[in-house]
């Protein structure tokens, strides 16, 4: 049975309110389909990856309504201002610093201090956002490794059963992933092209930007920067597959059989793996302290969402 429905004002209704309980919708926007959920919501964003099936935690953008919503996530620079003003709505991502009182789930960023946020133009995806009220962690709707969305159909082929529903908006308008600028440093860096030019960037800001090294990744039909990006890593030294703690560690535990520490978290007592993720990067932050000697990770199945969660966790136990 597909999930496809018109995307009018009913459907948009009922869509908002899976948002709500924390379902994913597949919504249209300008650029591409996106797999839309609750950006606050932990369990809704590791649901994202689950669907998707990414081997590792990249972290997402997310979808505002307006540039006050954008205010209460991230700083916003003069240059972050100009560029909102200039291109928001519009097919442009700004990477910023994380505010502390932002309410985004540690996911979104993958557990860095930035968050990557952009305004839609399409009105679809304006309305989305208007009647849940929610931010919307929204990547490209196809399972990890294929291309890039940009109808209803291409959405109901790779995810149609992860989500429910797949507002139909037509086809995209540009079909091309969108701009995605780094404001974290002195000079503005572009790290994917897409469909606002570097020469339009440079021009509203008056100043040079640079375009990132591109890592080739032709599997995703685009240029992603992933290995540009700085990995969260604990301080603390992060020993994994432990099945016994020693002392002045801290236990970062899975499952219901998790021995015994004095500092310990449990990314799930049930062994559930989307719960998992979840709480990964929270949980990492909160064992992540002054006075803990290392953080001892037990084992974590290779399987669906295990196989991202221990990919950041070999990252964070490799040697640096
Ligand atoms: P997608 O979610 O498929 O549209 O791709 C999102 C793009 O934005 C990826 O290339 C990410 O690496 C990039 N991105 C998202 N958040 C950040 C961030 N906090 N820092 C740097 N790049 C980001
Ligand atoms: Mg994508």
């Amino acid at each position: 049975m597909s999930r496809i429905v018109p995307a009018d004002s009913k459907h948009i209704a009922l869509a908002a309110k899976s948002i709500a309980a924390g379902d994913l919708v597949a919504f249209p926007t300008e650029t591409v389909y996106g797999l839309g959920g609750d950006a606050e919501n932990d369990q809704a964003v590791a649901k994202i990856y689950a669907a998707k099936g990414r081997p590792s935690f990249n972290p997402l953008i997310v979808h505002v309504a307006s540039l006050d919503a954008a205010a209460a996530y991230a700083a916003l620079s003069p240059a972050a201002m100009i560029l909102a003003q200039r291109f928001w709505p519009g097919p442009l991502t700004l990477v910023l610093p994380r505010l502390a009182s932002c309410r985004l789930s540690l996911l979104v960023s993958a557990g860095m201090d930035s968050v990557a946020l952009r305004i839609p133009a399409h009105p679809v995806a304006q309305a989305l956002l208007q009647e849940s009220g929610r931010p919307l962690a929204g990547p490209s709707a196809n399972p990890s490794g294929r291309i890039s969305p940009t109808s209803a159909a291409h959405v109901a082929e790779g995810l149609g059963d992860k989500v429910a529903m797949i507002l139909d908006g037509g086809p995209c308008r540009i079909g091309l992933e969108s701009t995605v600028v780094s404001l974290l440093e002195e000079v503005p860096q572009i790290l994917r092209p897409g469909g606002i030019s570097l020469e339009e960037i440079a021009a509203a800001l008056g100043r040079p930007v640079t375009m990132a090294a591109q890592v080739g990744d032709v599997a995703e039909g685009l240029h992603g920067p992933g290995r540009l990006l700085s990995h969260y890593a604990p301080a603390c030294a992060v020993r994994l597959n432990a099945t016994e703690v020693a002392p002045g560690e801290a236990l970062l535990a899975f499952g219901p059989h998790a021995p015994h520490a004095a500092v310990s978290r449990n990314l799930s007592p049930t062994g559930d793996l989307t719960e998992a993720a979840a709480n990964l990067f929270a949980m990492l932050r909160d064992l992540d302290r002054p006075g803990i000697g290392g953080i001892a990770v037990m084992p974590i199945p290779e399987t669906g969402l295990g196989i991202a969660i221990n990919d950041r966790l070999r990252r964070a136990a490799a040697p640096r």
